[in-house]
């Protein structure tokens, strides 16, 4: 119901990149957005600046770029997870004192996952104890190699604090954006996603949108996640009120029924009643869906799931007491590894599972694995919520054990279906409660209790079924051989005919095993 226009290509323009800002705590994410945002006010928008809605834009040469200001990969993820991408690339926070640290690992990783473009921010440069090489060496061991160092990341020594190397980022967060070519198609219906929302006392329902395609207009009816509505105001980043919204600007949007959440989508559509029918749907679907969160979804389900989804790669989360352990069973997963399933390591770390883990997992599609190790009371609540398993393990050999029967499920089982025997009908008698009952005889092979059947009728398939008994005089069998004769009932079906040929026949699944 709710298809989209196809875009066509000519209506295609080349729109700016939206940036998140990632990284460790304190390494200087809320600081950078800052001075970008500082150091590119406009004269005229200097009383704009107070203005704090949850993503802004810039103008660096003449070209736009959104920054969408809600550091961390948690929230990145958590939109991922709900469907939402909105990150066409991902600054990773470093400060250059401090290095590496385990948020900045999760923040690669999740980046990742998501398919996004890293550009690498060495941050705190002004500092004495600043020592980029080492950051970058650290780097390489999450296969982030820079590009002075014969890789193809981008790294920027910054400082946010002193203003330095701002300039030399845009540029090439320019670069990287013009190497995407990202396109979006102005003259369309707008279609964005949710960035933060609230209940304004004075003003309601406030959701702050990312405009990811199309335009949005004042008067537009929407559909956002749940909630429908009618623009009646947008507010841009600077506090003025417009008029329109173009592809990835982001606007302060008035006139909803009710607070969508963040990572939402929002739609604009032409018939209102159809908004309304939709929403309602949505609305109806959100209550059943948090009752069935109770009934949480098995491991089993998920292998299922990803067997569904046709993906031959098992992604995996492990989180362990030690390094060693990660690495032992690293080792030992890899090995495992065939030319048609992939043990993935999405992302490791020590210590306990917290919330982001589970947040990459459910975006992922990917298996939670704990190594002596247990979820922290977040984690705990966020995998009730989002349905993910947490599966923890004391000893390696169990974790192999179940990686292995995981990654069973995911290859294609073989089924085979062998023909076992044919009975030729030669007489039929009704009795009153039993139905028809046909008397047979064994022409080849033989026929088997629980043995899958066929009744062919000149030469055609009139039923394929079941039995319901099988009788070797007046006995039940379990088996009747070649030269017997037989009295055969199928189940739900009275009308055999002399003459038929009861075609039996086993389907064998051939369970195919890792070695
Ligand atoms: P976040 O947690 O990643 O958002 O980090 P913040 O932006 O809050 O910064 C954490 C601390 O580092 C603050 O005290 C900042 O003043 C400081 N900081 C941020 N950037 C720089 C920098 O470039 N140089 C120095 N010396 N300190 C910085």
């Amino acid at each position: 119901i709710m298809a989209e226009p196809e875009d066509d290509l000519d209506q295609m323009i080349t729109r700016p990149p939206v940036v998140t800002i990632m990284g460790h705590v304190d390494h200087g994410k809320t600081s950078l957005l800052d001075a970008i945002r500082e150091a590119n006010v406009t004269a005229g928008e200097a009383g704009g600046i107070t203005q704090h809605i949850g993503a802004y834009q810039i103008e660096h040469n003449g070209k736009k770029i959104t920054f969408v200001d809600t550091p961390g990969h948690a929230a990145f993820t958590a939109m991922r997870a709900r469907g939402a991408q909105i990150t066409d690339i991902a600054i990773l926070v470093v400060a250059a004192d401090d290095g590496v640290m385990p948020q900045t690992v999760e923040a690669i990783n999740h980046a990742k996952a998501a398919n996004v473009p890293i550009i690498v921010a060495i941050n705190k440069m002004d500092k004495p104890a600043a020592n980029p090489d080492k950051v970058k060496q650290e780097l390489t061991q999450h296969e982030l190699v820079v590009e002075d160092w014969g890789g193809d990341v981008i790294a920027v020594p910054v400082s946010a604090k002193a203003r330095i190397g701002l300039e030399n980022l845009l540029e090439m967060i320019l670069l990287v954006a013009e190497v995407h070519e990202l396109k979006a198609n102005p003259d369309r219906p707008a279609r964005g996603t949710v960035v933060e929302a609230e209940l304004d006392k004075g003003r309601g329902p406030v959701a702050t949108v990312l405009v990811q395609n199309g335009t949005l207009h004042i008067g537009d009816t929407i559909v956002v996640g749940h909630v429908m509505g009618r623009v009646r105001a947008m507010i841009d980043d600077k506090g003025r009120r417009v008029k329109k919204a173009l592809p990835c600007t982001p606007v302060e949007i008035l006139g909803l029924s009710d607070v969508p959440e963040a990572g939402d989508i929002l739609v604009a559509v032409e018939d209102e009643k159809l908004a309304r029918d939709v929403a309602e749907k949505r609305q109806q679907r959100k209550k059943e869906e948090a009752l069935k969160s109770n009934n949480k979804i098995s491991l089993d389900d998920l292998f299922k799931h990803i067997q569904e989804g046709q993906i031959k790669e098992l992604p995996i989360i492990v989180k362990a007491d030690v390094q060693g352990s990660i690495e032992a069973l690293g080792q030992a997963l890899e090995k495992l590894s065939n030319d048609e399933v992939k043990v993935n390591m999405i992302h490791s770390g020590v210590g306990a599972i917290n919330e982001t883990d589970v947040m990459l997992a459910s975006a992922s599609n990917a298996i939670v694995i704990g190594f002596n190790v247990r979820p922290d009371n977040n984690a705990r609540k966020i995998a009730e919520t989002e349905n993910i398993d947490i599966n923890l393990y004391r000893v390696i050999y169990e974790v192999i054990d179940d990686v292995k029967k995981a990654m069973s499920g995911l290859l294609d089982p073989e089924f085979k279906e062998v023909i076992i025997g044919h009975v030729e009908v030669r007489k039929t008698f009704k009795a009153s409660k039993i139905g028809t009952i046909a008397g047979g005889y064994i022409t080849e092979g033989k026929i088997t209790r629980d043995a899958g059947i066929r009744v062919i009728r000149d030469g055609i398939v009139v039923h394929e079924g079941k039995l319901d008994s099988l009788k070797r005089f007046k006995d039940d069998a379990k088996e009747v051989a070649q030269g017997y004769e037989c009295g055969i009932t199928l189940e739900r079906y009275n009308d055999v005919q002399e003459g038929d040929i009861i075609e039996a026949y086993i389907v064998e699944t051939i369970k195919r095993e890792l070695k």
